[in-house]
C-alpha cells in the first residue's frame, strides 16, 4: 500500500500525519508552533521516525501552510513563509527541511487554499470547478478555485484583508496592524473580543456582536461573490461554530445583492450556496493529504 505524508502548519501547532487514503491514517502528531527550526526538525523526524519504525518510506508529501507563503515554483524562495508579523516565522523555510531528507514529490499550498482542497476532494465542494473557502478564527482566510484550478497568481488571493465599510452604528476601528477595518480586523475571534471585552465564545447568542459579524461577513461573501462568481462559499474556522450566523449571513448576503445576480443557486438555494464545511476542523488536514495523493499520481 502506498503512504502518504501531510502536514498542516498553523500559526499554534503543525498537525502531521501518515494514511493510505482519508479514512486510513497510519499515524498522526501535533507540534507547537514555536521556532521555525524546531519545529520543522520535528515535523521531519516525525516522518523519519515512521519510516524507520515501520521500514515503508513515504512516497509523496503535501504541505498547507500558514502564509503569506511563497507559491512560484520558479522563486528561489518557493516553500517559505514570507512576510508574516509572527515572530521567528518571517521568510522561514518550511518545504527545505522537508525536501533536504525527503527524496520525494512535494507539493505546497497556503493554509487555506488546502482546506479548499480538502472540500473539494472530500467535502462541501466535490465536483465544483469554482469556489471559495473562507476560515475565520484567529485570522480570516480565503482560498480559491477558479476554473477548476487553485488560483495562485502572483502568490496566491488573501481576501481576508479585503476593505470593509464601517456599517452604520458601528465605531470600532478594526484590529489589523496593516490595515485596520479589514475583514481580518473586524471579524476574528481576536477582533470581537477587543471589540466587546471578551472572549466570542462567552457572548451567548443574543448578543449585540453576532448581528454586526454576520453583517461584515455578508459584505465579504457580496464581495466574492461579484469578484469571483463561484459556485458556493464554505465558511470554516472558530467563529463559525457560531451556527446562528449561517442565516443571518444568507438573509444578509441575499438583501445585499438585491436581485442582482439572477441566479437559481442563489435566489432558491443559499442554504446550498453558503455552507459549512463538509470535513468541519479536519478540511486542512485532508487537503494536505489530498495534495500527497495527488503529486504522488
Ligand atoms: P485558527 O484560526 O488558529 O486555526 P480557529 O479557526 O479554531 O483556529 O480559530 C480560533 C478563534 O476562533 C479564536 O479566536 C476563538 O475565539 C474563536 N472561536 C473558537 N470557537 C468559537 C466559538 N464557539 N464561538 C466563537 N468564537 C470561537
Ligand atoms: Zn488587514
Amino acid at each position: 500500500m502506498t503512504i502518504y505524508g501531510a502536514v498542516e502548519g498553523g500559526g499554534t501547532k503543525f498537525n502531521c500525519l501518515v494514511a493510505t487514503d482519508k479514512d486510513n491514517i497510519l499515524a498522526e502528531t501535533r507540534i507547537p508552533t514555536t521556532k521555525p527550526d524546531e519545529t520543522m526538525s520535528a515535523v521531519v523526524d516525525f516522518f523519519a521516525k515512521f519510516e524507520e519504525e515501520h521500514d515503508q518510506k513515504i512516497a509523496s508529501i503535501g504541505v498547507a501552510c500558514f502564509g503569506p507563503v511563497d507559491l512560484n515554483k520558479q522563486s528561489p524562495t518557493y516553500g517559505c513563509i514570507t512576510t508574516t508579523p509572527k515572530p521567528y516565522w518571517a521568510k522561514a523555510p518550511i518545504l527545505g527541511p522537508l525536501k533536504e531528507r525527503f527524496d520525494v514529490p512535494m507539493d505546497f499550498e497556503v493554509d487555506v487554499n488546502g482546506s479548499a482542497i480538502g472540500e473539494h476532494t472530500w467535502g462541501a465542494a466535490q465536483g465544483l470547478t469554482d469556489f471559495v473557502y473562507y476560515t475565520i478564527g484567529t485570522g480570516v482566510g480565503g482560498g480559491a478555485m477558479v476554473g477548476g484550478q487553485m488560483l495562485h497568481g502572483l502568490m496566491h488571493a488573501e481576501m481576508g484583508h479585503q476593505m470593509m465599510p464601517q456599517v452604520e452604528g458601528d465605531d470600532y476601528p478594526g484590529f489589523c496592524p496593516f490595515h485596520g477595518h479589514c475583514f481580518e480586523g473586524v471579524a476574528t475571534g481576536p477582533s470581537l473580543a477587543d471589540h466587546w471585552g471578551k472572549p466570542a465564545q462567552e457572548f451567548g447568542i443574543d448578543h449585540p456582536a453576532w448581528e454586526l459579524e454576520a453583517e461584515y461577513i455578508a459584505i465579504a461573501m457580496m464581495n466574492t461573490v461579484l469578484m469571483l462568481s463561484p459556485q458556493r462559499i464554505i465558511l470554516g474556522g472558530g467563529v463559525m461554530n457560531q451556527m446562528h450566523l449561517f442565516p443571518m449571513i444568507r438573509e444578509k448576503l441575499l438583501k445585499r445583492l438585491n436581485g442582482y445576480i439572477q441566479r437559481p443557486e442563489i435566489l432558491e438555494d443559499i442554504d446550498n450556496f453558503i455552507v459549512p464545511p463538509g470535513l468541519g476542523n479536519y478540511a486542512g488536514m485532508m487537503g494536505a493529504l489530498a495534495m500527497a495523493m495527488k503529486v504522488a499520481a
